[in-house]
C-alpha cells in the first residue's frame, strides 16, 4: 500500500483575514483554512457570523486593536475605497497588509500544487456571465476539464482542482479586478464597457482602468480577446504584450472573429450559423458567441468542437431565457436587464413584444430605448418608478398600463398578447429588483412561474 498523500497546504503560516461571508466569502474561508492558513473571519451581520462559527471558523473583527493578517480577503460587494472605504479595508491599508480577491487565491493554490492548468478571464460590463458559461460549456462538451465560477457563482474557492489541461474559466467583476495581485490570465477577455459601478470607481476612467486589469502580467504568449464595438474598448487592445484578437457583433475584424449577419466566422470562413443557436439571440449575443470562439481557439479547440459546442449552448437563467409557450405565444425572461442598456439588447431581439419593465429606474431611465419603441405592442410597468417611465412611454405614444406588480402585470400581458398584441411577453425591466424582490433572480423565478401557470391555463 502507498502512503497516504500528505495534506495540502498551500497557505500554511499564512494569516489570512476574510470580511464578508456570504455566498462566496464563507466557502472561502474555509477552504483557506483547510488550506493551511489561519483565517480570522468577520461579517458586519450577525447571522453570518453565527453561520461561521457553526462551521468551525474563528471570528475576529480586523478593525478591534492592531491589523495582524497578512492579507486581507474583501467580498467584492464591500468596497474598500470608494464610496466609502469599509474600516476593515482601511486597517488593512493603515498595516500595507493587501486586499485581495478569492480567484487570486485559487490562482496561488493551483500554482502551488504545480498544475499546468490554465486560466481564462472574462470581463466587459454586460455578457460576462454569458460569454463565461458559454466557454465552459464549450470546453466541457469538448471533453476538457473545466472548472467555471467567479462572480457568476460558484465562488473561485469553491472550485475543483485541475491537472494538466484543465482550465479555469473565471467571470471577473471590475471589483475582482481591483484585488489582483499575481494571478496572470493565459486568455484574458475584454468584451464591452459602458457606463456602470462608477459610484465604486470614482469615474469612467477608474471604471476603465480597473477593467483592463485583466491584461495585467500577460506575456506575449497569452492571449487578448477584445471587443471592438465600443470604442473605449478598442483602445483596450493597443499596445497590450499578449497577442490580440479583435472580436465583433457586428463588424468584419482583421486577423479576428466576428459575425456577419447571423453567421459566426472568421478569415479562414464560416464557424456556424448562429441561427442554430437559439440560446443566443441579438447581434450582443453574437459578440459573446466571437469572444468564446476566441478564447476557445487560443486553447487549441477545433472549429468543429466550437460550433458544435455554440450551437448546443442551453443559456442561463434570467438572460433572454424561453420560459413557456402557449397559443402561439413565447413568454422570455430577461430579468437580468437592470439597466436600459441590457433592455435595448433585449428589445433588439425581437420584432414585436408586449414588454414588462419597471422596478428601481437607474439614472437616465429608459429614454434611451427610444428608439426601439416601435417594437412594444403594449407595456406593462410595475415598481417604484413606473410613473416614471409611463412619462416616457406616454410622450411617444406606446400603449401602456401602470400595473404595479408582477403579479397583476402577467395575466394582462398575456391577454394582450394572446389577443395579438405581440408573439412575445418579454419581461426586461431595464430596472432594478430591489423595491418589490430580493434580487434580479427572485424576480425572474416569479415570472417563469406566472408564465408556466398561464401556458398550462390555457393549454
Ligand atoms: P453580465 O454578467 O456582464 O451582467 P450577462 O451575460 O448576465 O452579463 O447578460 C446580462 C444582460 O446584458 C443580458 O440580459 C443582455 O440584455 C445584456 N448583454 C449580454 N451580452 C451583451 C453584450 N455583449 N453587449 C451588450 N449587452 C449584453
Amino acid at each position: 500500500m502507498s502512503a497516504p498523500e500528505p495534506p495540502f497546504t498551500p497557505f500554511r503560516g499564512a494569516r489570512i483575514a476574510v470580511v464578508g461571508l456570504g455566498r462566496a466569502g464563507l466557502p472561502a474561508a474555509l477552504q483557506l483554512a483547510d488550506w493551511g492558513a489561519e483565517v480570522e473571519a468577520w461579517d458586519d451581520g450577525e447571522a453570518a457570523r453565527r453561520a461561521a462559527e457553526e462551521a468551525g471558523l474563528t471570528l475576529r473583527d480586523p478593525t478591534e486593536g492592531r491589523f495582524r493578517a497578512d492579507a486581507l480577503l474583501l467580498s467584492p460587494g464591500i468596497p474598500h475605497r470608494l464610496p466609502r472605504a469599509h474600516p476593515a479595508a482601511m486597517a488593512a491599508e493603515a498595516a500595507g497588509a493587501p486586499i485581495l480577491c478569492d480567484a487570486e487565491f485559487l490562482y496561488r493554490a493551483v500554482l502551488a500544487s504545480q498544475s499546468p492548468a490554465r486560466f481564462v478571464g472574462v470581463t466587459g460590463t454586460n455578457g460576462k456571465s454569458t460569454t463565461t458559461a458559454l466557454i465552459h460549456h464549450i470546453l466541457a462538451g469538448a471533453g476538457r476539464p473545466s472548472q467555471v465560477g467567479g462572480n457568476l457563482g460558484p465562488a473561485a474557492l469553491g472550485l475543483n482542482m485541475l491537472g494538466s489541461e484543465g482550465v479555469y474559466t473565471l467571470e471577473m467583476s471590475s471589483y475582482m479586478l481591483e484585488r489582483i495581485a499575481t494571478l496572470r490570465f493565459n486568455v484574458a477577455v475584454m468584451l464591452n464597457l459602458s457606463a456602470d459601478h462608477l459610484d465604486r470607481h470614482g469615474d469612467m476612467a477608474g471604471y476603465a482602468a480597473a477593467k483592463a486589469r485583466i491584461f495585467a502580467r500577460q506575456t506575449a504568449g497569452d492571449v487578448a480577446v477584445v471587443g471592438q464595438d465600443d470604442a473605449a474598448t478598442a483602445a483596450m487592445g493597443h499596445g497590450l504584450r499578449a497577442r490580440l484578437v479583435p472580436i465583433s457583433g457586428l463588424a468584419a475584424q482583421k486577423g479576428g472573429i466576428w459575425a456577419q449577419g447571423r453567421v459566426l466566422r472568421d478569415e479562414a470562413g464560416a464557424i456556424l450559423d448562429l441561427g442554430e443557436a437559439p440560446a443566443l439571440p441579438g447581434s450582443h449575443n453574437a459578440q459573446n458567441a466571437a469572444a468564446a470562439a476566441a478564447a476557445c481557439f487560443a486553447l487549441g479547440l477545433s472549429r468543429r468542437e466550437v460550433a458544435a459546442g455554440v450551437a448546443s449552448y442551453p443559456g442561463l437563467p434570467h438572460r433572454l431565457e424561453r420560459v413557456a409557450q402557449a397559443r402561439g405565444v413565447t413568454f422570455v425572461n430577461d430579468s437580468k436587464a437592470t439597466n436600459a442598456d441590457s433592455a435595448a439588447r433585449a428589445l433588439a431581439s425581437y420584432d414585436r413584444v408586449v414588454w414588462i419593465a419597471g422596478g428601481e429606474a437607474k439614472e437616465g431611465g429608459i429614454e434611451s430605448l427610444v428608439p426601439l419603441f416601435p417594437r412594444i405592442g403594449r407595456a406593462f410597468l410595475i415598481g417604484r418608478d413606473a410613473p416614471v417611465l409611463a412619462k416616457t412611454l406616454a410622450a411617444h405614444g406606446v400603449a401602456h398600463d401602470i400595473a404595479g406588480t408582477l403579479d397583476a402585470a402577467m395575466p394582462a400581458a398575456a391577454a394582450a398578447a394572446f389577443g395579438g398584441a405581440a408573439p412575445v411577453v418579454l419581461l426586461s425591466p431595464a430596472c432594478a429588483s430591489w423595491d418589490q424582490f430580493t434580487g434580479f433572480d427572485a424576480r425572474g423565478d416569479r415570472f417563469r412561474d406566472l408564465a408556466r401557470a398561464i401556458a398550462k391555463g390555457v393549454a
